[in-house]
Parts: structure tokens; C-alpha cells; sequence
């Protein structure tokens, strides 16, 4: 199970990143127990690893121990009404969003073609074409990672916001997920509430109720989705990114009115959020001279998606020097200072 020195760049989708000293790859509870006590034993820090789509590791690798978690399992049960899906951390959550669509279950439809494993959708609360896991994640199932202790969380004790948990936020790297438990509609009406993607299918068109119904709004997705190479393709050199690299700013209102004041007549796309004003990141990168395609040595920006820095052969240095490019172009010309949406192994001050 132990392994020294693998490449962590073929673990991930944007391939990159130097050797792990040690790799675990764990299909059990007891395996996951063994890997932590070993890495504490050795004093050695711990980097669980998923599938690698929103993970961007040092040219020089992590020197110390990367825990890849293989933990398979789906189960279904009825439960008042709706369907409890309860789903290992290690499975596909592509492969889970088509299975609960053959099932005819509503509710994370929109959210196919998303890489990566089912463990990490909490992590930021997953999330595209107006779905996120906050609205139908019933339970989080984990392992503390210091006393090997399991423990569940409910959803109101995930402290989910747009992109954002307690497993990322205050709790970040506590944590092992083990199981993540959806609460599904079965034979439910798929609700459309992207504009993007209600054109797509036909404004106004009556797609009815059930599988097939759901089956058609996930084919619109993973369509939309190619189109931006936001499916994870390795052929497809602008897919090789981690999706979104930046987080779309949520203004206060003292800040939507700076913002105002430098805008000098251009006219931003702006959505009312609880949490405040949302911009659109990909406008301001656009505004502040960046387009699509734009290359920049061995990084550069999709050419399909102005938020997806891509590997063009380079380094995680190379990516992330032009990660701070942008962030300085967008803090000169409008006063916001864009976050990073991946997490960046060991940390990298941005700032
Ligand atoms: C082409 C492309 C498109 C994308 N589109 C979207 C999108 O539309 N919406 C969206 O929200 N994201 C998107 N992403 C980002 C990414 O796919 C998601 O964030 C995904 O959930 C990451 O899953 P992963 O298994 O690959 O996690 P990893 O990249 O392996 O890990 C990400 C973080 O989660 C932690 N983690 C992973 N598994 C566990 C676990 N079991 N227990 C504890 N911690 C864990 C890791 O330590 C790390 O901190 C996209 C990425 C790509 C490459």
C-alpha cells in the first residue's frame, strides 16, 4: 500500500506537481487508520488526495505523506418520501450523477461533468449551472485525522456557503471524508434555474418529469460543459486545468460602490447573492486585459474559458506566477483582489 517517491503530476488533471516521499493509495477504513498512524509515527504531514481535479502541488512535490482515497460503496434507500444515496468518498461523482439519473433521482443533475470524487464535493460545496451539494447533501460522513475517531456532520453543521465548508475553511485538513449522504427526489421535475442553460434546452420547452427528463437536462449540461472543455478530457490541452482557478468576488455594499466608481462606463453582469453582490471573475479578468488564450511561457488561459488557467507544458511555478499576474492586472484596474479557487499543496502565499 505504502509507496515512496511517485510523481503527484499524473494524479492530478492540470499535470503538475513533483514526487510525493510516500503515496498510499487506501480502499478500507483500516487502511486509511494504518496510513495516518504511520504518517503521525514518522511525524510526517498528511495530504489526502481525491482525484486530483482541484489540486495544484509544488513543482519540488510534498514531502510527506499523499493519502489517495479509494473508498468504493453506493447504497440507496427509501426514506419518507425521498431517496437517501450514500456514497463512498472514493467513488466517481460523475459516474454517481449518471447512476441517479438512470434512477430517475432529481436533484444533482446539473452537476455532471464535474471531475473528481464524491469525498471532496463538500469540500467547496460543489457547484455549476445553478445546483449546488449544499441543496441536497443530507449527511457528511468522515475520520478526524488525529484521534481516528469517525464523525458525522449534518448538513447545517457543514457550514456551507458559494464554494466554501468548515472542511476548507476553519476545519481544513482535520478532516478525512469517508461517505457523503445525498437526499434525492425519486422521479422528480429537474429544476432549471441557469438562464444559460434554459436556452439550451429549448426556452419555454416542456421536458416533462422522470428519467428521461433528467437524462436530457444532463446531456444539455455535459454539452455546455464541452463546449468550455470544462469536461476533463486529456486530449484536450484546454482542459488541462482545475476548472476555475479564481472565485467570483462577493461584494459588501461600501465595495460595490469603489467598484462603481472605477467602472467609467462599462456595464459588469452583477447577481444579487445572500452573501452580497456576485461579479462575474472571467469579466473582470477579461476587463483587466487577459482574454482567453492568452499564453504566458509554460501557463496560460484557456481558450474556451477565460477562469481556466491551463498547462501548456510548464511548471506550477510558471502557472502561479501568472495567477498573481492577473490578480495584480485586477487589483490595479478595479480595487478587487481575486481569490484562489484551488488549493495550492504546500501553501503558497498569494498575497
Ligand atoms: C475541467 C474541470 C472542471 C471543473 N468544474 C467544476 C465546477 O463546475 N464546479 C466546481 O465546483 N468545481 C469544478 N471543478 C473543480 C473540481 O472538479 C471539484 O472541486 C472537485 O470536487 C474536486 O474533486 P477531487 O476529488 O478531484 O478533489 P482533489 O482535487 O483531489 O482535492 C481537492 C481538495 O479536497 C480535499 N479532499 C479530497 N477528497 C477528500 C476527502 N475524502 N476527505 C477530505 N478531504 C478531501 C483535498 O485534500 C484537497 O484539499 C472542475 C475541475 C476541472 C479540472
Amino acid at each position: 500500500m505504502l509507496q515512496t517517491d511517485q510523481l503527484l503530476a499524473p494524479h492530478t488533471t492540470i499535470q503538475l506537481g513533483g514526487p510525493a516521499r510516500h503515496f498510499a493509495a487506501c480502499r478500507t477504513l483500516e487502511e486509511v487508520r494504518y496510513a495516518l498512524r504511520w504518517a503521525t509515527a514518522q511525524k510526517l504531514p498528511v495530504q489526502v488526495l481525491g482525484g486530483g481535479s482541484n489540486v495544484l502541488f509544488d513543482d519540488e512535490g510534498f514531502a510527506g505523506l499523499v493519502l489517495k482515497v479509494e473508498l468504493f460503496g453506493l447504497r440507496f434507500a427509501e426514506q419518507e418520501g425521498a431517496v437517501l444515496v450514500a456514497a463512498a468518498a472514493g467513488q466517481s461523482w460523475d459516474g454517481l450523477v449518471a447512476e441517479c439519473v438512470r434512477r430517475g433521482l432529481t436533484g444533482i443533475e446539473c452537476l455532471a461533468g464535474i471531475p473528481g470524487l464524491v469525498g471532496a464535493t463538500p469540500i467547496q460545496n460543489v457547484g455549476a449551472y445553478g445546483q449546488e451539494v449544499k441543496d441536497t447533501i443530507a449527511a457528511v460522513h468522515g475520520l478526524d485525522r488525529g484521534t481516528l475517531e469517525p464523525v458525522v456532520w449534518t448538513n447545517a453543521q457543514c457550514g456551507f456557503a458559494y464554494r466554501q465548508s468548515r472542511f476548507k475553511g476553519v476545519d481544513k485538513d482535520r478532516y478525512l471524508i469517508t461517505e457523503v449522504c445525498y437526499r434525492l427526489e425519486p422521479e422528480g421535475v429537474p429544476k432549471i434555474r441557469y438562464p444559460e442553460l434554459r436556452r439550451h434546452l429549448g426556452e419555454g420547452a416542456e421536458l416533462g418529469q422522470g428519467q428521461a427528463a433528467l437524462a436530457a437536462v444532463r446531456e444539455a449540461v455535459l454539452q455546455l460543459r464541452r463546449g468550455k472543455s470544462m469536461v476533463y478530457n486529456p486530449q484536450d490541452p484546454d482542459a488541462r486545468s482545475v476548472g476555475s482557478f479564481f472565485l467570483n468576488p462577493l461584494l459588501g455594499e461600501g465595495e460595490l460602490v469603489a467598484f462603481r466608481d472605477r467602472l467609467g462606463g462599462l456595464q459588469p453582469p452583477l447577481f444579487p447573492a445572500p452573501e452580497g453582490t456576485k461579479v462575474p471573475a472571467a469579466w473582470l479578468v477579461e476587463q483587466s486585459g487577459f482574454p482567453k488564450g492568452f499564453r504566458r511561457g509554460g501557463a496560460g488561459i484557456s481558450g474556451k474559458h477565460t477562469l481556466a488557467l491551463v498547462n501548456c507544458g510548464g511548471t506550477t511555478r510558471q502557472l502561479l506566477e501568472l495567477a498573481e499576474e492577473i490578480r495584480a492586472g485586477v487589483r490595479a484596474r478595479f480595487g478587487i483582489t481575486l481569490e484562489l479557487e484551488p488549493v495550492v499543496v504546500p501553501w503558497f502565499p498569494t498575497s
